[in-house]
């Protein structure tokens, strides 16, 4: 059973491992720790991960990322097409309410939702680490930022299960670096707590969260975020730059060519990356459009002003989760920071100076998160021993409930807001109706205006059914379980009806208790009875949820067209592999066959193969080029007939003297 962790980035995710030894992160088909997270879509196949960022300029339409940024979005979402769109070339369109692409894929124009969107690149993510573990993978815990809404976790959830996956925990980033803190931290004090601020800055958003840490536990205490801040932000003000310097400088206007633009973000982010060692860098772009070669210079100082606006904003998370933790400057023991863009220098000097210390890095700023996803993981899974942590998260946003009131209850009220911002979660609450029907209630985060700009407030609606009234006609007692669960969701587990029975109970009588002197031994010696009001359990009752995550066969669905394109995507990457190795052979042996080979070949034999295999170099450029994994292997079957038994003579021959040796040193 495999234990797996993954930070899911915008921009790239990373994989972590349990093994026996520790926690390992993993790398991918071309050595790298992290992968891009980006799928695209081809004629023959998908490419994904790395394959997809090969794609991203020839195949610039059908190339899709910032997946993090779509899931659980809905078409109807204003900061998709105002603020996504311009990291994103394929076309949106509307499926099921879902924001969903348009690309072209197998010479045919597909739709993928963005939950689909994310599976795929799940299955890549999963098969990368079945690859490295050499057992398939299935339990993981995923990373999520901690101001992902219901419907936003239900996405990756559902993203998850259709890649087959078995999401066991979705973790908030700044909580998973902290659990990978707590856990290999041996000095954390037994019980005045070590308060820690952990920034998670990466490339779409930024995260602050503010942890208390006690022996075998850590508590979040507050957490605050500022969701359009991250690395391409930083990008975007590079590009504004630049578009303008080349307009003067070449009189070129580089947003008029989607291509040129791309390319100008790809060169200044390497650019940011040269200015966090450097107090100046280069800008240079072959051939951006109409031929031009372009070429810049920057400083650092001027990167920091063009900067201001973003830097002004580093402190504004900070002072609020601070604020809300209830804590002042000096019961902060240290400041981690994790993710890409606080490596930043001028990023470091805001957050060092807000909280007048030096930032730590006892973490590694990019494989933290994963690394903490996949300590949860191994928590929570049987498979490994791990020390006990507890960890104690919170939620973000309070969540309300609300109901119709019913005429026989007319001062009852229509809504009651059940977990307040920063519950713990998991949490469970049982609420109690009075009623002689079916009724319906609907849970929405109680505070829409600080929820992620487009996503409705609305979190479900949960029909208990089957409710009667009492014997007597009154109205029955209704008690309605409900959970913030372990990934942040909300859900009614159960409805039942209880009865209030009246009962008679002894009443006990400890031998501590002192006895009345003045009572008569006889009524002493008697069990004092009392009369309770107790609630019993009569039955279940029936609950139908609607909510923002996807239909159970709606997910069977899509599980099974994720399916059927890992065997197609397996099917065109064999058959490459088998037309390899066919091409491989021709030239191998047919150099060996004149050479090495040469004496251990009939010439009449060796005429006919020799044409034999010119004839199949000529058809693989010709109609060959595209064929069957079949025909590949048939064909080199066809030439291993006449190439094996000319090895083998070869062999034979080279190993005879050996054997000779051999024997001649036992005598
Ligand atoms: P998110 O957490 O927002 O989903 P992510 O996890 O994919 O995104 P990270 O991998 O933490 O993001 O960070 C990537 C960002 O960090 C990119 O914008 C990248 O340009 C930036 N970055 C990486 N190294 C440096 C550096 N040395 N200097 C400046 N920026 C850097
Ligand atoms: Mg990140």
């Amino acid at each position: 059973m495999s234990v797996v962790g993954i930070d899911f980035g915008n921009l790239q995710s990373k994989i972590a491992v349990a093994r026996n030894r520790g926690i390992d992160v993993i790398c991918n088909e071309v050595s790298n720790r992290a992968t891009p997270s980006l799928v695209s879509f081809g004629n023959k196949n998908r490419y994904l991960g790395e394959a997809a960022k090969t794609q991203e300029i020839s195949n610039f339409k059908n190339t899709v990322g910032s997946l993090k940024r779509l899931a659980g979005r809905s078409f109807q979402d204003k900061e998709i097409h105002e603020i996504e769109k311009k990291y994103i070339n394929a076309d949106f369109v509307d499926e099921r309410g879902q924001v969903a692409v348009k690309v072209q894929y197998l010479d045919e124009e597909r739709v993928f939702t963005n939950t689909q969107l994310v599976a795929m690149y799940f299955t890549k993510l999963k098969d990368i680490t079945s690859v490295e573990l050499k057992i398939p993978v299935s339990d993981v815990v995923i990373s999520v930022p901690g101001w992902f809404t219901d419907v936003q976790r239900r996405s990756v959830l559902d993203a998850a299960e259709i890649a087959g996956l078995n999401c066991l925990r979705l973790l908030n980033d700044t909580t998973a670096a902290a659990l990978g803190y707590g856990i290999t931290k041996t000095d954390l004090p037994e019980d005045k707590p070590r308060n820690v601020v952990f920034v998670d800055i990466g490339h779409s958003s930024y995260s602050v969260t503010i942890v208390s840490f006690v022996k075998g536990q850590l508590t979040v205490k507050s957490t605050a975020y500022d969701r359009h801040l991250g690395g391409r932000n930083f990008d975007e003000v590079l590009v504004n730059h630049f578009v303008e310097v080349f307009k003067e400088k070449y009189k070129i206007d580089i947003r008029s060519n989607p291509r040129a633009l791309f390319r100008l973000r790809t060169g200044v982010e390497k650019l940011k990356k040269v200015l966090s060692a450097n107090t100046q860098a280069p800008l240079n772009v072959e051939s951006i459009m109409n031929d031009i070669d372009v070429s810049a210079i920057i400083s650092r100082q001027e990167f920091e002003e063009l900067s201001q606006h973003i830097l002004n904003r580093i402190e504004i998370p900070l002072a609020q989760a601070l604020q809300e933790s209830g804590l002042s400057l000096e019961d902060i023991h240290s400041v981690e920071v994790v993710g890409g863009s606080t490596r930043i220098p001028s990023v470091k000097e805001r957050i060092s100076k807000f909280f007048g210390q030096e930032l730590k890095y006892t973490l590694n700023q990019d494989e933290a998160v994963a690394r903490g996803c996949a300590l949860q993981c191994a928590i929570l899974s049987p498979v490994f021993k791990v020390r006990e942590f507890t960890v104690q998260d919170i939620t973000t946003y309070p969540v309300k409930i609300t109901w119709e009131k019913i005429p026989e209850i007319p001062d009852e009220e229509s809504e009651l807001v059940v977990y307040s911002k920063y519950n713990s979660i998991p949490s469970t609450k049982i609420l109690t109706f009075y009623r002689k029907q079916q009724f319906d209630i609907e849970a929405y985060y109680a505070e829409p205006d600080k929820l992620p700009t487009g996503i409705s407030p609305w979190i479900g609606k949960f029909s208990i059914k089957q409710v009667e009234p009492t014997e007597n006609g009154d109205l029955s007692i209704v008690k309605v379980k409900s959970r913030l669960n372990v990934h942040g969701v909300l859900s009614i587990e159960n409805a039942h009806v209880v009865e209030e029975i009246i009962k008679e109970e002894k009443e006990e009588v400890s031998e501590s208790q002192p006895m009345d002197t003045d009572a008569k031994p006889e009524e002493a010696s008697k069990p004092a009875v009392k009369k309770v009001k107790k609630l019993m359990k009569k039955g279940d009752l029936p609950v139908i949820s609607v909510h923002g995550g996807l239909d159970k066969a709606v997910i069977t669905q899509y599980k099974e067209l994720e399916a059927q394109m890992v065997v197609s995507d397996k099917l065109v990457a064999d058959t490459e592999t088998q037309k390899n190795a066919l091409e491989e052979y021709v030239y191998d042996i047919r150099s060996k066959v004149e050479t090495t080979y040469s004496e251990f070949v009939d010439p009449a034999i060796k005429e006919t193969f020799v044409k034999l295999l010119n004839e199949t170099e000529e058809w693989l450029y010709d109609e060959g080029e595209d064929s069957t994994k079949s025909i590949y292997s048939e064909k080199l079957d066809q030439l291993k007939k006449y190439g094996v038994p000319i090895v083998e003579r070869y062999r034979e021959a080279e190993d005879l003297p050996r054997a000779e040796n051999l024997l001649r040193e036992s005598i």
